[in-house]
């Protein structure tokens, strides 16, 4: 078993509606265990262009390879209606491979942990609410990162009471 984190964005449609059907997705998938995702974040877009994104953060235990991880996530992307028509385009759904375990892994189709989650409050401070401990491969505490893109819109969206 290896400890996933997965990025999860959307800024088209009803994009709270599709990260909670996406979550159930990576619930879904085989070999794989949800074992935490954050509150909803929203975020104003950073590299992309449209309305504002939803995004939170999976932790997953699964015994799938990194590879076949990225496959599943893409084919997760593409039944939510993805499609790149250009790059940086707003997207229903985008799913990153943040972490796999401590791999380092540095090829053409995955490259983890991925290059610019540091950068990104988006990621680091859902990242931050379900592993408040975590370190990335290189050492450097999540926690460390964050002071420095404290000037990132975020919005933390409160769970929805029970009916
Ligand atoms: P971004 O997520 O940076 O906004 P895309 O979702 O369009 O951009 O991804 C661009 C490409 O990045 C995809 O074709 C995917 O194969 C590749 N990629 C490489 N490493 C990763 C990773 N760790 N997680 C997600 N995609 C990755
Ligand atoms: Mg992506």
């Amino acid at each position: 078993m290896t400890r996933a984190y997965v990025g999860l964005g959307a800024n088209l449609g009803d994009a709270s509606a599709t990260i909670e059907a996406a979550c159930d997705a990576l619930a879904r998938l085989p070999g794989t265990r949800l074992m935490a995702r954050s509150s909803l974040y929203v975020s104003a877009p950073i590299d992309a262009t449209g309305p504002d994104f939803v995004n939170a953060v999976a932790a997953l235990d699964t015994v799938l390879e990194a590879h076949t991880l990225m496959l599943e996530l893409q084919a997760i992307e593409r039944s939510h209606g993805r499609e790149r028509p250009y790059r940086n385009a707003p997207r229903t759904l985008d799913l990153d491979l943040l972490l796999y375990g401590d791999a380092c892994i540095a090829g053409s189709a995955l490259t983890v942990p991925h290059p610019r989650m540091t950068q990104r409050a988006f990621v680091l401070l859902p990242l931050a609410e379900i592993a408040a401990d975590l370190r990335l491969p290189d050492g450097r505490a999540i926690a460390n990162l964050l002071p420095a893109l404290a000037d990132q819109r975020l919005t933390r969206i409160p769970p929805a009471p029970c009916p």
